[in-house]
């Protein structure tokens, strides 16, 4: 192919152009070059390097990359990504080509080769959102979850066919079972050739005498059904599981939408998560502080032992190796992460008392005690 032109080039604008400006060439371009009014060969190459043009600088974003960087500067685009930018249908109203994009664009779009969600044709059935709510202990696991689910599916009573069983079905007279109509028009830009859904039909090629009465000629029909979805150890809120097929069914043969779950994990009483590490806080006193102890930690599936050594300061954190959530990919897991906080007690006995008194000064450490009466007083004006 050759090299790429300039996209202001193409369009025929100074580089300092307006949008309106460049909006305006665009127009005038795309209804010389559009494939349904140019039978030209290399009509469709023009139109599709005008619009990639177009769909670059009509975007600030875009077109401030392509100015800086060039060509090499949209290497992050796909073609797709581009044209998404025009607005067809605001491009060519008035000039013939049907108010609606799956009529009368649809030409364009099979041009572009996209996907049937802008083109033309039986459109793909809705995708349907659910929400789970999940413990960190499910989390932990992983499991199987039941639930209902209210979606479209093919009628039982017409299978589908809109029609009531037994009733006549007829080919469309005015489209001949195609569904589509082409009209050609004549406009001051030459004659345009549009192709739209046929009115008497709507698109679908034939006639219903008799609707369904279940579905009303719908085809479809609201049910609930029983899914079962397989959620893996280590999902976080936010995590989107697709159940394909699960969501409304298309019209017309069209393949169904899909299901999507998406997780929010429930907060747990005593541990706080952080991907896939865990994090609990542990109280212990100030002797088993001083002197160090062994004790037992919750863990998220069970009981794990965590030896305090002498003069642990409070604050400090251990780490659990192993101990927090299984990745949802990777088989390896987190850590479980403990800060002890060094509780001290509110309430002393005498002979308590008497020993820390000996502690202290054993210590040498000299200490005039407070008598209970003035903390009394210093919480009573606190709380005034
Ligand atoms: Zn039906
Ligand atoms: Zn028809």
């Amino acid at each position: 192919m050759a090299e790429k032109r300039d996209y202001y080039e193409v369009l025929g604008v100074d580089k300092n152009a307006d949008q309106k400006t460049i909006k305006k060439a665009y127009r005038k371009l795309a209804m010389k070059y559009h494939p349904d009014v140019n039978d030209a060969p290399e009509a469709e190459e023009k139109f599709k390097e005008l619009s990639e043009a177009y769909g670059v600088l009509s975007d600030d974003e875009k077109r401030q990359r392509y100015d800086q960087f060039g060509h090499a500067g949209m290497d992050g685009f796909t073609q797709e990504d581009i044209f998404n930018n025009i607005n067809f249908e605001d491009i060519f109203r008035g000039f013939g080509f049907g108010g609606q994009s799956q009529g009368g664009f649809g030409s364009i779009f099979d041009l572009f080769g996209f996907g049937s969600e802008t083109g033309r044709g039986p459109s793909r059935g809705s995708d349907i959102q659910k929400n789970i709510d999940l413990t960190l202990e499910e989390v932990a696991t992983g499991l199987s979850k039941d639930f209902d689910i209210t979606h479209k599916k093919e009628c039982p009573h017409c299978h589908g066919s809109k029609a009531e069983p037994g009733s006549d079905v007829k080919t469309c007279t005015q489209c001949s079972g195609t569904g589509q109509v082409k009209q050609v028009q004549n406009t001051p830009l030459g004659q345009f050739a549009t192709v739209s859904p046929c009115p008497q039909c709507r698109g679908e090629g034939q006639i219903v005498e008799t609707p369904c009465s279940e579905c009303h000629g719908v085809g479809l029909k609201t049910t609930t059904n029983k899914i079962s979805i397989n959620i893996p150890a280590g999902v976080e809120t936010g995590t989107r599981l697709r159940v394909a097929g699960e969501g409304d069914d298309g019209l017309n043969g069209a393949p169904a939408g899909d299901l999507y779950v998406t997780i929010r994990v429930l907060k747990h009483d005593i541990f706080e998560r952080s991907g896939q590490d865990l994090y609990y806080d542990l109280p212990i006193s100030y002797v088993q502080a001083c002197l160090g102890d062994k004790v037992d930690v919750p863990t998220i599936d069970g009981v794990a032992k965590l030896t305090i050594p002498p003069g642990t300061q409070s604050e400090s954190t251990f780490k659990l190796r192993n101990e927090g959530l299984k990745h949802i990919r990777w088989d390896n897991k987190g850590n479980l992460y403990v800060t002890v906080k060094v509780v001290v007690p509110k309430k002393l006995s005498e002979k308590q008392k008497d020993i820390l008194e000996e502690f202290a000064k054993e210590s040498g450490e000299e200490i005039s005690q407070v008598k209970q009466g003035f903390f009394d007083k210093v919480k009573e004006s606190l709380n005034k």
